[in-house]
Parts: C-alpha cells; sequence; structure tokens
C-alpha cells in the first residue's frame, strides 16, 4: 500500500529526526508499503499547523486515492487525546490512515490512550482498554474469532476464504447500492435494499453463516461495520505490522457507512445534543423538572427499507409516568405539559426578548462553574469511552466525529458561562439565538420557566 511518513521535531537534537525517519522506513519496509514521501518539518521548522497542512495536501493531490500515513508515534501528530483524534477523523476524511511504527502499539488511538494526556489528565489514567487486553492475551483467550471472509494463518494473519469473501463482497454491492454519479444532484448515496431484505435474498439461496444459521439482519449488519474488510484494520493491534487482504474496496465500504447512517435512527447523536431548557422548565402544574425525551417515528419505503426520524419534546415526568384520573381536569385535559422542543425554545426565548431591559439587568447572575465544570466532566467522560470503544475494535475513526463535535459544543457552551460573561452577551444570545452559550444566557437570567399548555411564565433571578 502507498504510504507517506510523518513527523514533527520532538527535541533539538537531529538524531532524533533520524531515528523518526528510519522508524518509518523500518515500518514501510516489513509491511511492504511503498513509501512515496515523508513529510517533515523542514529548514527552518514549519509551524505545526502548516506541516500538518501540507499534509493534508499532499492527500488531496492523491485525488479519491488513499494512503497510509506513518508517524513514530501519536506525539508527532497532536499534543492532547481529543486533538489526535480531530486529525484522524480528518486524515480519514480525505482518504489517509494513521499507523503508528512503534511495531507493538501500531494503532494510533491505542497508543494515544497511553501516550497523550486529555482533559488535563497524564495518558496514565486512560490506560484501561490495552491492559485488559493485554491481560486477556496473557491468559490465552482468543482474542474474537476471525472475521467471516478470512481464515487466520498460522503467523496469525488474515487470508482470504474466497468463498466466504464473495458472499461479503456481494453484501456490500447490494447494501451500498449505486455510487451516486458525478453530475448527480443527489451527493448522498441512496443505496440498496434493506438488511432484512439482503438477508431474505441471501437465505432464499440457501447460503447460512458459519454456524449453519440463517442470515439475519443483525448480524449483516455488524459485518457491515468491520473495518476489517477494506485490509488495513489491525485488530487490538496485538499482530505484527503488515495489512491483510482487502475484501471489499474503500469506495464501497464508505459508501455503506453513509447508507447506514442515512438509515439509522441515530439515538447516541441526539440524545447526547443538549436541551436548551433542560433544568430549567418546570411544569405548572407538579412543579416538577420537564424531561427532554426524543420519540422515533418509523415507517417502511416501498422497497421494504426502514426510514425514521425523530422528533424531540420537553414532557413533564408525572404525564410520561401514566396519567390517573387526578391529573386531568374537568374538560379531561391533562395538566402536565408537552411541548415539541422548537417549540418550548422559541416561546422561552420570545418571553426574554419581550421582557423590559430592566427587568433582565437587574436580574442577571452569570451561572455558577459548577454546573458547566459538571457538564463538562460529564462530555469528556461520554468522548473517552468512544475513543475507547473505538479502540478496542468497535467502529472506526469516523465514528468518532460526533463524539468530539459533542465534545466542543460542551466545552464553548461552558466556556460562555464561565469566562467573563456579561450581561450584553447573554442579550446577544438571546437575540440570536446561536446555540452556544445560548443555555448559559438564559440560565443566567431566569431561576425556572414554568410551562403551561400553550404558554411559559419566566421566574426571573433576584440578585
Ligand atoms: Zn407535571
Amino acid at each position: 500500500m502507498r504510504a507517506a511518513g510523518y513527523y514533527r521535531p520532538q527535541t533539538t537534537d537531529a538524531r532524533s529526526e533520524q531515528a523518526a525517519v528510519s522508524a518509518i522506513e523500518r515500518y514501510c519496509l516489513e509491511g511492504f508499503h511503498t513509501l512515496s514521501r515523508v513529510v517533515g518539518p523542514g529548514e527552518p521548522p514549519l509551524r505545526d499547523a502548516d506541516q500538518y497542512g501540507a499534509l493534508v495536501s499532499y492527500l488531496e493531490g492523491l485525488g479519491r486515492g488513499e494512503a497510509l500515513i506513518v508517524i513514530p508515534d501519536p506525539r508527532h501528530l497532536a499534543s492532547t487525546l481529543d486533538g489526535l483524534v480531530s486529525r484522524l477523523t480528518e486524515l480519514d476524511s480525505a482518504g489517509g490512515e494513521v499507523r503508528c511504527a512503534d511495531p507493538d502499539r501500531p494503532d494510533p488511538l491505542q497508543h494515544a490512550l497511553e501516550s497523550l494526556p486529555f482533559a488535563g489528565r497524564p495518558a496514565a489514567q486512560n490506560r484501561r482498554v490495552r491492559e485488559s487486553l493485554l491481560s486477556k492475551a496473557a491468559r490465552g483467550e482468543v482474542l474474537g474469532r476471525t472475521p467471516y471472509g478470512y481464515v487466520a494463518d498460522i503467523d496469525g494473519t488474515f487470508k482470504v476464504e474466497e468463498i466466504e469473501a464473495r458472499l461479503v463482497r456481494r453484501l456490500f454491492d447490494l447494501y451500498a447500492g449505486d455510487a451516486p454519479s458525478e453530475e448527480s444532484e443527489q451527493p448522498a448515496p441512496l443505496g440498496g435494499p434493506g438488511l432484512r431484505r439482503i438477508a431474505g435474498i441471501l437465505n432464499a439461496e440457501g447460503s447460512h453463516t458459519r454456524t449453519g444459521r440463517p442470515w439475519s439482519p443483525v448480524t449483516l449488519s455488524g459485518m457491515l461495520r468491520n473495518r476489517v474488510y477494506t485490509g488495513s484494520y489491525l485488530r487490538y493491534g496485538m499482530r505484527i505490522a503488515g495489512n491483510h487482504e482487502r475484501i471489499v474496496a474503500r469506495d464501497v465500504f464508505n459508501r455503506a457507512q453513509e447508507v447506514m447512517a442515512s438509515r439509522s435512527p441515530d439515538r447516541k447523536r441526539r440524545s447526547l445534543t443538549p436541551y436548551l431548557l433542560s433544568g430549567l422548565a418546570r411544569c405548572w402544574s407538579c412543579g416538577r423538572g420537564m424531561h427532554g425525551i426524543e420519540r422515533q417515528r418509523q415507517w417502511s419505503r416501498a422497497d421494504g427499507s426502514g426510514a425514521s426520524r425523530s422528533y424531540r419534546y420537553y414532557v413533564c415526568p408525572s404525564r410520561s409516568a401514566g396519567v390517573t384520573e387526578a391529573d386531568v381536569d374537568a374538560d379531561g385535559e391533562v395538566l402536565h405539559p408537552s411541548w415539541r422542543e422548537a417549540e418550548l425554545d422559541r416561546a422561552a426565548l420570545g418571553a426574554l426578548r419581550d421582557e423590559s431591559a430592566e427587568v433582565l439587568r437587574s436580574s442577571f447572575v452569570p451561572v455558577a462553574d459548577d454546573e458547566a465544570n459538571n457538564e463538562i466532566q460529564a462530555a469528556e467522560q461520554q468522548f473517552l469511552e468512544s475513543v475507547r470503544s473505538v479502540a478496542s475494535g468497535r467502529g472506526g475513526v469516523s465514528d468518532l466525529i460526533t463524539p468530539l463535535e459533542e465534545l466542543r459544543t460542551t466545552r464553548s457552551m461552558s466556556q460562555a458561562s464561565s469566562t467573563g460573561f456579561t450581561f450584553e452577551d447573554a442579550m446577544d444570545s438571546i437575540q440570536t439565538a446561536e446555540p452556544n452559550g445560548l443555555h448559559a444566557a438564559v440560565a443566567s437570567l431566569v431561576e425556572r420557566i414554568v410551562v403551561h399548555d400553550g404558554r411559559v411564565e419566566p421566574v426571573y433571578r433576584t440578585s
């Protein structure tokens, strides 16, 4: 596979540069990769951002090609775990797959969990994944089965098993459908039949799993997500360098991921997006805090594939717990409100915009830092869990795009509340409804927002 090396100066010692280049060269030699270029700092040394820019331009210059990016270790690409994830996802979308020249730890995420700090904590606290994998290996436990489509060779690498591989290719081709044409208005692939239908097709042909069972949508979906089929995934980083043969072309694999993302309810992403009025909206009738909830609506397309959309609401927990007679008024109306998220947000911001400037100014109290810190900590924990999960073999680098965005949003929202957040900033946020800092703006003015059916009533902070 085509490869490019990349390294940054770690010390002023020229020997460390030589060591970096030799490590890259050795890695490529052992893995039979063609080292086409080494992007180094140059003389005088480029700034980090400029040198990284040169690497991205190199990848983009390959057109839709792909290349292995070999670094001595993750510190050459970033100084923090989240910084590394940011660059890995960018490089991934430009066709670059990053590997570390360290033969014991080729996977950059696994390496980074023990070599890069995160959120002000030293790397040592992020180690868990590898230690648990190593102890499993030491006990002689099998680290996952050989994926369908491959057999394990004596040296532990995967060799293609042609009959199974044919089914894998067929699955990907069917599911990913045709590539959108160049001149097409529709940039996203439409995809082929859904998983249930493909399982039906394969089973009707008399094909079955290794254990002799019929194919199920769940099994097929696991295969569609498995990066091993693109040939470059090093399982658990426990094998020596050298990639196994791919079964599925990278563009088909990527298209299948896009189709899957467009069809999946994407629960995780949405449930993590914070609700503007969480902790602030209260039911007028029972006084409980309104919960932000998400409901899925699902339907079937004409071709049998599933489609779904999610809707977000605020609802009084007394209502969702099940309504009794005591919760219904004389007209049969439920006393506990339920609002569409967008409508309640709009009503609350509208009420604040209609309030007199004097009232708002006298209620303004920048929100306490504790609250912001808790939110950041929760977001950091989520992010770290996602990185650990991908580092231990579930999914690929592109699965970290959303967690990274969530982390950034939470950090910038919380930053607004803790660093010199003024009354004027709060007013600006409320006028423009720009999401960053909006929660902090509302929380710095109101203690709570009492929610009725069809109207809201802000209760201002009193300083
Ligand atoms: Zn209620």
